[in-house]
């Protein structure tokens, strides 16, 4: 079964709104063995859209259309996919008055816009909406199903997580079964030019590299007609020898991210940890508070960006600032120490480089970034060089930290 997405709003076609409901349908349809060929968006015109409608309906057998179920003028779904279909509109007295009910409780009268609510295509099966007043519908017209849904994405999901249960999935013609690797220290084209050979060989197994600054996933999707054990068995074999080919870049096979993993590590080994950055800008305490329960291993941190925070607040020597410069092994290192000793952490953690564009001297290119741990049972630093622009930098060394730290504690 192939499904088409479309997303309809004339915001979603400007700078401010981006179209998310796409991104967490497209994952659950694939969980269901069901692929998404196409997304559209569309802007609140009646045209456009019948005329999406009527075509999409001749490509997939499974058309999902969300927004455009308001009360306004500008809400046009249910109009454009009654005349994309060539049905007509029929007006429910039931949605009228469970409307008119859910303002009542509000203790607020209802404008009359949102009777508009209350038409239904031709034929269509009413989902309630228990989030807002905007019910979805669900159409069975000869070889396509169309599912409206109402566009704010918590009134979406609610309905969709519902609909997929008990009418798509049942739909489902495939069996899925998937894997997933995350690679570091290595570039994507390295791991494409090291896999290719591999994965080329397996039709039957959708293979996507996706590249963000310091991490390569690579995403493995099986799919079988007859069972799942079927799509496993080849994901598996796939699987192993990337596994065997990939070893030194391997940094896990589960869906966490770098902060997670490192969390749950230090937890296991009941350690604390605290952070003095520089450039980073507290880019790394974020990214370790962003996991729940970090609180349990993460002390805190300081962002040192200026040398006089360093040495007021760290502890890092005038003298080493002075002839090592800011961004050097050494001041790292007495920043490590510092934060360790300010917060009576298990392990202390510094960054400091140049983030860029400006800032680089001789012998000390942009991209520069030492990294330091102090712990009691010693210290390590390491530099690395990375490339890109400002952002990416950052993004990269707050990565590359995360991955270098649970190594460590690993071993
Ligand atoms: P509508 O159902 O067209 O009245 O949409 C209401 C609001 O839902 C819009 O203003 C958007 O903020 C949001 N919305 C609509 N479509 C999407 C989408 N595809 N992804 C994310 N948000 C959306
Ligand atoms: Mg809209």
């Amino acid at each position: 079964m192939r499904a088409i997405f479309i997303a309809v709003g004339s915001e979603l076609l400007e700078k401010d709104k981006i179209d998310t409901n796409s991104i967490y349908m497209a994952q659950k349809l694939q969980e269901t063995g069901i692929l998404t060929d196409m997304k559209v968006v569309v802007g609140d015109d009646i045209t456009n859209l019948s005329w999406i409608v009527k075509n999409a309906c001749k490509r997939a057998q499974l058309l999902i259309i969300t927004g455009g179920l308001g009360p306004t003028e500008d809400d046009i779904t249910r109009e454009a996919v009654a005349e994309g279909l060539k049905r007509d509109l029929e007006f429910k007295e039931e949605i009228a008055a469970d409307i008119a009910e859910r303002f009542k409780k509000r203790g607020i009268p209802m404008p009359e816009i949102n009777t508009r609510q209350a038409f239904i295509v031709q034929g269509a099966e009413v989902l309630p909406n228990p989030m807002g007043t905007a019910p979805g519908q669900y159409i069975d017209d000869e070889n396509c199903k169309i599912l409206l849904l109402p566009g704010p994405p918590h009134e979406m999901r609610a309905l969709f997580d519902k609909v997929l249960e008990e009418k798509i999935a049942p739909l489902s013609n495939y069996y899925i079964y998937k894997r997933m690797f995350k690679f570091g220290a290595i570039t994507e084209s390295e791991t494409d030019s090291m896999l290719a050979e591999l994965y080329t060989r397996y039709k039957n197994i959708r293979t996507t590299i996706l590249a963000s600054p310091g991490l390569i996933e690579v995403h493995l999707l099986g799919r079988s007609r007859k069972t799942v054990e079927e799509a496993q068995t080849a994901v598996d074999e796939l699987a192993e020898k990337i596994k065997e080919r990939m070893k030194d870049f391997l940094v896990t096979e589960r869906d966490s991210s770098l902060e997670q993993l490192l969390v749950e590590e230090l937890k296991t080994r009941k350690l604390t940890l605290s952070v003095a950055e520089s450039c980073t800008g507290g880019g790394l305490g974020n990214r370790i508070t962003n996991v729940p329960g970090s609180s349990e291993v993460f002390l805190g941190g300081v962002i040192a960006y200026s040398n006089e925070l360093k040495m007021k607040l760290l502890g890092v020597k005038e003298n080493t600032l002075k002839r090592h410069g800011a961004v050097s092994k050494d001041t790292a290192r007495e920043m490590a120490q510092g934060i360790r000793a300010l917060t009576g952490s298990d392990i202390g953690l510094s960054i400091t480089g140049i983030a860029g564009p400006g800032g680089a001297a001789v012998g000390k290119p942009v991209g520069l970034v030492f990294i330091h741990f102090a712990s009691e049972k010693g210290d390590t630093g390491v530099y690395q060089i990375f490339p890109g622009e400002r952002d990416v930098v950052k993004t990269r060394t707050i990565n590359y930290s995360l991955s270098l730290l649970r190594k460590q504690l690993e071993t």
